[in-house]
């Protein structure tokens, strides 16, 4: 418009509808031109604030993978310096739990160094693990394994448990469920423990049954998913209580009073479930049980790609007739290297030690051992450099090296590997995988104290070994009176009155009085109540 008026100004005459036309289409030219100028400018303004943004964010990751790193290095720090004593505590356990010389109730005081150490060790796995899981450091590890097998090492795992309260535990698989499969393993594992150990701890009374199937989907290749259900008819969980219980922590008002247990368990279960593919689904009903159920997909295993588990019974020395292997500790820890000598040279072993890498390249090179115990945290000179030594010096026949950890982390093992080493084995040590390893790597053969047998036998013995059935038997020794006393005080948890009353057990009841005070120091009144309601029960 401001053009028509000059125009207009310049020779004043009516317009021309040609020349209206033509003005109008200037007008709006000149409108889009600055419509588009507009535009441009937001769009520069725009990408001067993306540009802003992502240095901000880029700076935020850097900071972030900074924390996660220092995270890293704490837990890698933490997991070494608690694992480290926890494994000369277990260590010897161990060894001293092989001497048959000592008397019953120094093993039962063994004993229960022994499970209070697990059960240090499986807090403290489970908060590494949580930290593992946020780090973004757990990985699915896919192997082929037999599923019965594994259902029958849980149904093992847990009998004495049930039948101390008294509870029927049964293992139902369907029959069109393959008895070999893959996927991860140690994480299926050990989601069923804590959901048959939850189970079994919030139940009082009925049945608690594992039961796996087969989802209706028809693959004709070799995946298929399968179902696992843990039922029970136990306490319950309200509505309100189903969400908080899978995070971490979570806890409903019986978990907290229960003094097994942090919280921690559901929530890294969750955790598994959806890294092998499924999620733990939950039905409720308070005062009538729980079902923990979770789909996965699996594929059919062949039969030769599993691994055979190796025996489960107590190794008591050699088969005749094999070399005499020799086998070097290195660890900078006196201890850990005792632990070593002391299980391994009373079955026939010749172990000498060595206290860090330095040493142990010389004593490799003067005595060949046949194997080598590396722990890969030394002074002086650590495991990585002095395997990579030894590895660059040998000739047939080869040295096996095993490296000894108490690091949590996978990727260590993609190091530790690199170094040369043959395997790797995470501290606290258990002399049975110990045991596994060598044999796994030498071909050692063992002599084992009971031979293999069926899962009953197995059974039987454990029924005739269990301290608790024991002090079950000297409970309904006791008079009526007294035994509802002490249930009575147990039930209430009052320790004062508890240890007045187990002072008053006729000392000719071998040992009771020992088991209940060790219970009682071990906050575990609740294993008192059950035992004595069991024996008035009994008497009644
Ligand atoms: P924890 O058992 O170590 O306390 P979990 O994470 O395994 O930790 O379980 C969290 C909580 O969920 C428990 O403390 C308990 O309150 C509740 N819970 C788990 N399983 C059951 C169950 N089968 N019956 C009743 N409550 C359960």
């Amino acid at each position: 418009w401001g053009l028509l008026c000059i125009y207009q100004c310049s020779a004043p005459r009516e317009w021309q509808p040609r020349e209206i036309q033509f003005v109008q289409k200037i007008a709006t030219q000149l409108s889009v031109g600055v419509y588009q100028a507009r535009l441009l400018e937001r769009e520069q303004q725009q990408r001067i604030l993306l540009n802003q943004q992502n240095l901000q964010l880029q700076e935020a990751t850097k900071a972030a993978e900074k924390a996660n790193q220092a995270k890293s290095i704490f837990l890698a720090n933490m997991s070494h310096e608690l694992r480290t004593p926890l494994n000369a505590i277990l260590g010897f356990t161990q060894v001293l739990q092989r001497d048959s010389s000592l008397e019953t109730k120094h093993q039962q005081f063994l004993d229960t160094i022994d499970k209070s150490g697990k059960h240090l060790l499986h807090l403290i796995n489970d908060i590494l693990e949580m930290s593992k899981i946020e780090a973004g450091q757990t990985t699915f590890n896919r192997v082929s394994f037999d599923l019965y097998l594994l259902v029958n090492n849980l149904e093992e795992m847990f009998y004495l448990k049930a039948q101390s309260k008294a509870l029927q535990l049964s293992m139902k698989i369907a029959s069109d469920v393959p008895q070999y499969i893959t996927t991860d393993e140690g994480k299926l594992n050990q989601v069923l423990i804590n959901l048959l150990n939850n189970a079994i701890k919030f139940t009082e009374e009925g049945d608690v049954t594992l039961r796996i199937k087969r989802a209706t989907n028809l693959n004709f290749d070799n995946s298929i998913e399968l179902i696992f259900e843990v039922e029970d008819t136990g306490i319950g969980i309200s509505s309100e209580d189903i969400e908080q219980i899978f995070t971490a922590f979570g806890q409903t008002a019986a978990g907290r009073q229960s003094v097994e247990g942090s919280g921690l368990g559901l929530a890294i279960s969750q955790k598994f479930v959806r890294l092998i593919g499924g999620k733990i689904e939950l039905e409720s009903q308070i005062g009538r049980g729980s079902i923990f159920s979770f789909k996965i997909p699996v594929e059919i295993a062949q039969t030769n790609k599993i691994n055979s588990s190796p025996s489960q019974y107590k190794v008591i020395g050699l088969e005749p007739g094999q070399p005499q292997y020799r086998i070097l500790a290195v660890d900078d820890r006196h201890e850990s290297r005792q632990v070593l000598v002391h299980l391994l040279t009373p079955l026939g072993f010749v172990v000498r030690e060595a206290s860090n890498g330095k040493e142990a390249v010389e004593m490799w090179s003067s005595w060949q051992p046949h194997l080598i115990w590396m722990d890969m945290k030394m002074p002086v000179m650590n495991g990585y450099e002095a395997t990579k030594r030894i590895v660059a010096q040998m000739k047939e026949p080869k040295t096996i090296i095993i490296a000894l950890t108490a690091s949590v982390f996978e990727e260590e093992r993609a190091t530790i590997i690199s170094s040369g080493c043959d395997d790797f084995v995470r501290k606290p040590l258990h002399a049975h995988d110990l045991l596994a390893k060598i044999s796994q790597h030498l071909g050692v053969r063992y002599i084992y104290e009971t031979p293999a047998s069926s899962l009953t036998n197995k059974k039987t013995l454990q029924k005739k070994n269990n301290p608790e059935r024991q002090t079950l038997e000297q409970l309904e020794r006791l008079s009526t009176e007294l035994l509802t006393q002490l249930n009575e005080a147990a039930e209430i948890a009052d320790n004062l009155s508890l240890s007045s009353l187990i002072e008053q057990i006729p000392p000719e009841i071998n040992d009771l009085a020992t088991s209940l005070k060790n219970w009682l120091s071990q906050y575990r009144v609740d294993k008192i109540t059950d035992l004595t309601q069991q024996a008035l029960n009994k008497k009644m």
